[in-house]
């Protein structure tokens, strides 16, 4: 058993992950300032041995949690919607968040694991995406607070590697769906499902015919836990290499949900990536790792999550 600490445990990926690193025998300790994440999805582990649930803001101050093996630190908010508003706090738990949960690991001897993402690409021009690819990042557009938060908070990663000895890891996540994302979130899963769902016309941005390759969050956490036993030193893509345009993925959902909804085109953010898959070698190669959740098969779990809280 090892004793682990994940910051923004009660996010969409980071409460699947608690539950997980739980139900595989671990103590695990769960951080989070419920910005964009809620209590309510760890109500599973509410009570029980061997859990614990930390209020607090990784940016302001990473709290007294005692020794740990290792720190996952998930916390950020991650959607697209959230890049005005959250400007900021997106660009401190990047930044300051990321040295607090580095200076901790180093004073507690954890090894690190930092969630990174496919942003970090930006709108890549080279496809599909390697790890050895730098990305094409607009730093002063509006998705640039994001992107530039995860590659300076992959550059302190590989500082505390190299300047102090700390073992760290780099996992670059790319789009992943699955129960509990919120409603509200505004990235497409959600919006498609909840307006299938309602009958209203699915908003697909731009001509739709960007693409995105869409991970199942149980096969994510799968890649995610495995980290912890090989602690890779080198930038890792997860993700599912399966990809396909917006406009089909609308068209699947509207099927799945057996909806009437029509469909509604509207501008393409700015910046938005044109392309975006990864390349899983290195993953299969050093986690022995590969995603097997059918979109059909993930997307009907999402579907029947979001219809029950609906
Ligand atoms: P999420 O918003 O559901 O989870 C993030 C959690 O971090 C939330 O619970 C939030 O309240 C918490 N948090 C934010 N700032 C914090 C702070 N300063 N202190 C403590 N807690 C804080 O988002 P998610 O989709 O679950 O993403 C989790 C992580 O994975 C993020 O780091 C994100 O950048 C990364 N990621 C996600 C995806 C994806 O497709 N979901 C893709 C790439 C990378
Ligand atoms: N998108 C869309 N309609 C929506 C939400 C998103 O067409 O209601 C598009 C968006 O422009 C992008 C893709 O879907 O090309 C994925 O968007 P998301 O916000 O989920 O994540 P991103 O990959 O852009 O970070």
């Amino acid at each position: 058993m090892s004793r682990y600490v994940v910051t923004g445990g009660a996010g969409f990926i980071g409460s699947h992950l608690v539950e997980r690193l739980w139900s595989n025998g671990h103590e695990v300790v769960a951080i989070d300032n419920l910005m964009t994440g809620r209590i309510a999805n760890l109500d599973g582990l509410r009570g029980k041995t061997r859990y614990q649930f930390v209020e607090a803001d990784v940016s302001d101050r990473f709290p007294d949690v005692g020794k740990a093996d290792g720190v996952f630190h998930m916390a950020s908010p991650a959607s697209p919607k959230d890049f005005v508003p959250l400007a900021i706090p997106i660009l401190r738990v990047g930044s300051l968040g990321t040295m607090h949960a580095l200076e901790y690991s180093l004073k507690q001897g954890s090894w690190f694991l930092l969630a990174s993402t496919s942003e970090v690409y930006g709108d890549p021009e080279v496809h599909p995406q390697r790890e050895d690819y730098f990305g094409n990042v607009n730093p002063i557009g509006v998705r640039g607070v994001y992107d530039e938060s995860k590659r300076f908070a992959e550059a302190l990663t590989m500082a505390y590697h190299r300047n102090k000895k700390v073992s760290t890891s780099i996992v670059r996540i790319f789009n992943t769906y699955g129960p509990r994302m919120r409603l509200n979130d505004g990235r497409v899963i959600p919006n498609f499902i909840s307006q299938a769902l309602h009958g209203e016309p699915l908003t697909i941005y731009g001509d739709g015919l960007q693409t995105r390759s869409l991970c199942y969050v149980d096969d994510l956490v799968d890649g995610i836990v495995r980290f912890a036993d090989k602690r890779p030193v080198e930038p890792i893509n997860l993700g599912n290499d399966h990809e396909m345009t917006v406009k089909l993925l609308a068209e699947t959902i509207v099927h799945l949900t057996q909806s009437r909804s029509s469909y509604s085109f509207t501008p393409l953010p700015e910046d938005d990536p044109k392309q975006r898959c990864p390349v899983l070698t290195r993953a299969q190669k050093t986690l022995g790792w590969s995603p097997s959740t059918k979109l059909e098969v993930g997307l009907q779990k999402t579907i029947d999550y979001f219809r029950k809280i609906l």
